[in-house]
């Protein structure tokens, strides 16, 4: 039997005004999406190259991942049925069609163009993109704790928060509420801080992202972090007194290169060391992501002790944070693992190869002028992800708990300070940004509390 829910279209359009200020921007700078030579089409992050965009292409024809199957459900909440998968038109032509017999043909041709007029009157509600759905609900989806999909095209089911402040850690970028994730990511980032904090190795850990409450595509950044199994951690060391909230949309991550190939001693040295040596430690820890500039770092610092460094894999970016992956929670049976790492410590032609990827390019000499040609056709640009592009569960996920997804697309803008630069080939360290005038200063003060 079909039910149809009612929706509180005013509830619905009530909730369009509140302002959606949070999280994205400059989070496009910590991670861009890509897919890089170590798994084809797994896209992780860092900033695009030709060579990896071209990767990414390959790996998206060799479809790792199968095509999702198109859900067999329709959603509980009618509205969000309507802006993801626009229903045919069909019925409403049969009705139209069957009066005619009792109405003058004139009248009924009247009629039927007046029923014209009223269908082209409808605003025709946007797609949203699943950025949009899953980028604006405030709390996790009230369900069992599960991780759906894959790590780049999923959401998360029963999600909870890391504290903000705890024993050994603090998070940042507070007005992103992006410090969410599966119970078994939380508690691992709880215990790496409880035991680095403990056996004096870290003073304390910095959390950058995690997930959004219910997982799913960000507004910008990360391509992973959909399913509340991964996390960023500073490779800056937490001051020991409590950051102000301010302080945490402010605060800048310190770069650990000194160029693309080597870390700078300033900056990195014994603490990072153990502190990515004992999170690779962790049994379900499938994978830490770092530059491989660091990852040479930790080659060299790693003595004869080296069966940790398989799971330290080197990528673009990751030099003001690394990236802790966990595997797919038991009670997840929608949750996609990862193929395993490849054995062995990673420190010999892999990693020569990685940093050969990330050396600045030599500058070509210059080339005699090219008499004008016809402009190349810009590359299109991959679709943004759709809720029907994401595993039928997510439906369930995002509808959990009454909440009414929005049906327009909103603006929501990040106000806090970049955590790494906007390309990260390029390595410079950031610099503290020009005094923000007080207008600016009052919206993120106001997003963050919100
Ligand atoms: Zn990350």
């Amino acid at each position: 039997m079909a039910i149809t829910r009612r929706i509180d279209t005013c509830k619905a359009f009530a909730r369009l005004l509140v302002p959606l200020a949070m999280l994205s921007g400059s989070a496009a700078a910590e991670d861009t999406p890509l897919a890089g030579a170590e798994e084809p089409g797994r896209t992780w992050h860092g900033p695009a190259t030709a060579a990896a965009e071209a990767a990414a292409k390959q790996a998206e024809k060799e479809a790792l991942v199968p095509p999702l199957p198109k859900p067999a459900e329709r959603p509980a909440d009618a509205q969000t049925a309507k802006a993801a998968d626009p229903a045919p038109a069909a019925p409403a032509k049969a009705k139209d069609a069957t009066p005619a017999k009792a109405e003058p043909a004139e009248k009924a041709d009247k009629k039927a163009g007046k029923d014209k007029e009223k269908d082209n009157d409808k605003p025709k509600k946007p797609v949203l993109t699943a950025k949009q759905l899953f980028g604006t609900v405030k709390s996790g989806a009230p369900l069992a704790a599960r991780a759906v999909g894959w790590y780049s095209k999923g959401c998360l089911a029963g999600g909870k928060p890391i504290a903000v402040d705890g024993p050994g850690w603090q998070v940042m970028r507070l007005s992103r509420n992006r410090n969410w994730g599966h119970p078994d990511l939380v508690a691992l980032v709880e215990r790496l801080a409880r035991e680095t904090t403990k056996a004096k190795e870290w003073p304390g850990l910095l959390v950058g992202d995690m997930s959004q409450p219910r997982g799913g595509p960000m507004i910008s950044g990360h391509a992973s972090h959909q399913v509340g199994l991964d996390a960023d951690i500073w490779l800056t060391p937490m001051p020991d007194r409590k950051l102000t909230r301010r302080e945490r949309e402010d605060m800048s991550a310190v770069s650990m290169l000194k160029n693309a190939g080597e870390v700078d001693p300033k900056a990195w040295g014994e603490g990072q060391v153990k502190l990515i040596k004992r999170a690779a430690s962790y049994s379900k820890v499938e994978r830490i992501l770092v530059h491989p500039a660091l990852k040479k770092a930790l080659c060299e610092a790693a003595g004869t002790d080296r069966a940790w460094l398989s799971k330290v894999r080197p990528y673009f970016g990751h030099y003001y944070h690394f990236h802790v992956r966990i595997g797919c929670p038991s009670g997840s049976s929608n949750c996609q693992s990862q193929p395993s790492v490849p054995g062995g410590d990673g420190c010999g032609a892999e990693l020569t190869d990685w940093l050969k990827r990330v050396a600045p390019k030599p500058k070509q000499p210059p080339v005699a002028a090219k008499p004008p040609t016809k402009p190349a056709k810009p590359t299109p640009k991959k679709p943004e992800l759709t809720l029907a592009d994401l595993p039928a569960d997510c439906r369930t996920v995002l509808a959990a708990g009454g909440n009414v997804p929005p049906t327009e697309p909103a603006v929501i803008v990040d106000k806090s300070k970049n955590a790494a630069p906007e390309n990260d080939m390029t390595v410079r360290t950031a610099a503290p940004e020009p005094p923000k005038p007080e207008k600016t200063k009052d919206a993120t003060a106001k997003a963050s509390t919100n």
